[in-house]
């Protein structure tokens, strides 16, 4: 039987003023950890930053704000534009929820985010994490916020083992609510610190341990560093997949300014089985719409 991490109190103190003093001296200056950015630009960034790098949200990210800078410039367009802006993110549905996040608080908060996490997570489009991250990151709300990096960190640090399970577990959930600090502002530095640290630090492969700010009190560190022994991890195919070629489908269409043939889409892929797979996909998961005419174009409702 595995043994239940040390929660106490003294130990969660211990990994907090660490993790914090060094996020105050390593956090990366991002735009939406900016005053600036307002909750708006929290959630923007939380809804690209889901299985996207920094690297590659930065440039969308600012278009986006600069085209949309309220929620209710974005909600006053079709959600097409918002797939046709959202470019080769990847997983084009975030486009989609996000346009009818915006919407929702354009007609139910007057066009302000909410700043409480039931009326976050009734949004349409916004899960448990991101209520959680806009709430903490935009409002300094006591919230866990468990993405794959924090998860990392306690998985490495506290219950000693190199990978967090495949899916987030409750375990995983009470061990987070149980490391938070109690003092609501210092609950949110936490949770920004402890996601910086495992994209800057605890990295998944490898994890810099000589500049941790809580090497001393890691657990998988001091057990000596066990290789993972649990399921596999899941691997990030892309080439060859049904992804690829709803994203090729989709590039058509956003770079089309009209409504396009069946024919210029059946041009980006050679296999006609998984292309129309992927078609009807697109249009079940309301990113495309089919015209009577034979025609396709991206959303304008
Ligand atoms: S000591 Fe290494 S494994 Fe432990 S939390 Fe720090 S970087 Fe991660």
């Amino acid at each position: 039987m595995t043994a239940m991490p040390d929660t106490t109190p003294q130990t969660s103190t211990l990994l907090h003023a660490p993790v914090i003093d060094w996020f105050g001296v390593h956090a990366r200056d991002l735009p939406w950890r900016r005053p600036e950015a307002g909750p708006w630009g929290v959630m923007v960034s939380e809804f690209m930053l889901q299985q996207t790098p920094v690297s590659r949200v930065l440039p969308m990210y600012e278009q986006w704000l600069a085209r949309w800078p309220r929620p209710a410039d974005l909600a006053a367009e079709p959600p097409g534009e918002a797939v046709r802006a959202w470019g080769r993110l990847g997983y084009p549905r975030r486009a989609l929820r996000l346009h009818a996040a915006a919407t929702a608080i354009t007609e139910r908060h007057g066009g302000e985010v909410p700043d409480d996490h039931a009326k976050l997570l009734a949004l349409p489009g916004v899960g448990e994490y991101t209520a959680a991250a806009v709430a903490s990151f935009a409002y300094g709300r006591r919230h866990a916020v468990l993405d794959t990096n924090v998860r990392r960190v306690f998985a490495r640090a506290v219950s000693g083992t190199q990978y967090p399970p495949n899916a987030t577990t409750a375990a995983e959930r009470r061990l987070a609510r149980a490391l938070l600090p109690e003092d609501e502002a210092v609950a949110a530095r936490w949770a920004a610190a402890t996601m910086e640290l495992g994209a800057l630090v605890c990295t998944a492969r490898t994890p810099g341990c000589a500049r941790c700010p809580i090497a001393g009190e890691c657990a998988w560190l001091a057990a000596g560093s066990p290789e993972h022994d649990g399921p596999p991890r899941r691997g990030q195919t892309y080439a060859g997949t049904d992804r690829q070629v709803r994203g090729k489908l989709l590039a058509v269409l956003r770079e089309a300014v009209a409504p396009v043939p069946q024919a210029a889409l059946d041009a980006v892929w050679h296999e006609p089985v998984q292309r129309a797979r992927a078609l009807d996909g697109l249009v079940a998961d309301g990113l495309v719409e089919p015209l009577a005419d034979g025609l396709y174009r991206l959303p304008l409702t």
